[in-house]
């Protein structure tokens, strides 16, 4: 996933890896006079070198929303965890921003509400739009975020007893009975079961041999910034999704939602990022946005851009050769995820409640951690449905708004029809 902000009006020149790379801690291998050499892993299997060596239940690594969330729920539970990160604090970044009520739901089922709430803004209904009117008025439980806010909030309440350091597992070796992780400092962690929670970097996964397979590249282009009222005197909505007309401007839609006490936008595009409309809309974005998408204005009258324009290109894969003894892949380093589908915190909270409600309790009881063991996870119903679902759901968003056929165009219109009439006989009851 490539990501940027506006500074650039070219939003390749703008772009920066996920992962900003940290300088390397160890003195170089060639440095002289020394005791010991410089990079202890060098020359081993994977990196690993027999070190001092620290033994957990669950090695987690990854502290995003997927990592921290599984660390919370496992220590929670009474078990030794360790949770790695080489970023103390989640950095500022364009991800999840909405909280769905199906996320909702299994945030309180794992037990985490309450350690994300002060990062949550409640959006009470959602007004849907397009050229020719209202579609839908939706009482809802949703809620605006900052993605870095969530997980720094539940980074900050995470249960005692559960350990956070600040390192990059290097090296990974996996057995049916025990596994070991080298960190960055030379020490090296042995566990039960390893959680592989990097989201987009692929570097461990790809030691065990698992692959990732694309499953569209480039899939869509997606933007992030706030918006005003130029009169100040506020929105007329709690909530706001705007579609477009046809299939000519590229858009999925716009949502608009708060955020604190601002409005926050996400624009969801299947623009190319190098193409003309990316960089008019960079460059003069409310403008731009009211091109696109005519009758906004009726439902946001005024309004403006003003913040910087962030933005994504998103990649859709599936991790593959996965089901291994002793490791499991979790979040978005399982699957990536297109954010007009509002899926991928519906995949980490699953992915976790999967993992750490029905499968880690029964795993532990018994020795060894097989790889029949850890096929059950990924076999799981409900977590073979969520990922399915999200698939399924950033493909049909392309289609509506790109596929011009007859078919499409009758279900696109059939689906706007549909929830008018169902918003109107609920309203009339
Ligand atoms: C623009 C955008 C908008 C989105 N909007 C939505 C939305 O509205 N709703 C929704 O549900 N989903 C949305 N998503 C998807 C959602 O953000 C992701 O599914 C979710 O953030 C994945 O979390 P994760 O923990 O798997 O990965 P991440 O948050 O990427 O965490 C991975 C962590 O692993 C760490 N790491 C990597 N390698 C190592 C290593 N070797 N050792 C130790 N740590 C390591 C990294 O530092 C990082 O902290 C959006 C995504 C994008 C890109």
């Amino acid at each position: 996933m490539e990501v940027g902000s506006e500074s650039a009006s070219d939003p390749k020149e703008a772009s920066r890896t996920e992962t900003p790379g940290r300088p390397p801690v160890r003195a170089p291998a060639d440095s002289k006079n020394r005791a010991e050499p410089a990079d202890p892993y060098l020359g081993q299997p994977n990196g690993l070198a027999r070190v001092k060596s620290h033994e957990v239940d669950v090695a987690v690594v990854g502290a995003g929303l997927a990592g921290t969330s599984a660390a919370a729920v496992l220590a929670g539970q009474g078990r030794r965890v360790l949770l790695l990160d080489p970023r103390a604090a989640y950095p500022d970044c364009f991800k999840a921003e909405k909280v769905e009520p199906d996320q909702a739901e299994l945030m309180r089922e794992l037990g985490l509400m309450d350690a994300m709430a002060p990062a949550l803004t409640p959006i009470h209904e959602v007004l849907s739009a397009c050229r020719t009117g209202v579609i839908e008025r939706r009482p809802i439980e949703q809620y605006g975020t900052l993605y870095h806010d969530l997980v720094n909030g539940l980074r900050a309440r995470l249960p005692e007893g559960l350990e956070q350091r600040p390192l990059r597992a290097r090296g990974i070796e996996t057995s049916p009975d025990l596994q070991r992780l080298s960190l960055e400092d030379g020490t090296e962690v042995t566990a039960r079961l390893v959680v592989l929670a990097c989201g987009a970097s692929e570097r461990l996964a790809k030691q065990l041999g698992m692959r990732r397979e694309w499953v569209s590249r480039r899939h869509s282009l997606d933007f992030g910034f706030y918006v005003a009222p130029r009169n100040g005197a506020g929105f007329a909505f709690d909530a706001l999704t705007y579609y477009p007309d046809g299939v000519a401007t590229r858009l999925g839609c716009l949502s608009l939602f708060p955020v604190g006490t601002h409005m926050r936008a996400n624009l969801f595009t299947y623009q190319d990022a190098d193409g003309a409309w990316a960089k008019r809309f960079q460059a003069a974005p409310a403008e731009t946005l009211l091109q696109s998408l005519p009758g906004l204005e009726e439902h946001a009258p005024g309004f403006e851009v003003t913040s910087r324009i962030e933005w994504a290109v998103i990649e859709l894969y599936r991790v593959e050769g996965h089901v291994q003894p002793g490791v499991v892949v979790i979040g978005d380093a399982f699957q990536g995820v297109c954010p007009i589908t509002g899926t991928g915190l519906s995949k980490v909270f699953r992915d976790v409640a999967t993992l750490c409600l029905d499968c880690v309790p029964t795993w532990l009881e018994s020795p060894g951690m097989g790889a029949e063991k850890v096929a059950a996870f990924y076999d799981h119903p409900r977590k073979v449905k969520t990922d399915q679902h999200s698939l399924e759901s950033a493909f049909y968003s392309r289609e509506i708004a790109l596929n011009s056929s007859w078919r499409w165009r009758r279900r696109a219109a059939l689906d706007r029809w549909s929830r008018r009439v169902a918003s109107y006989l609920k309203l009339t009851r």
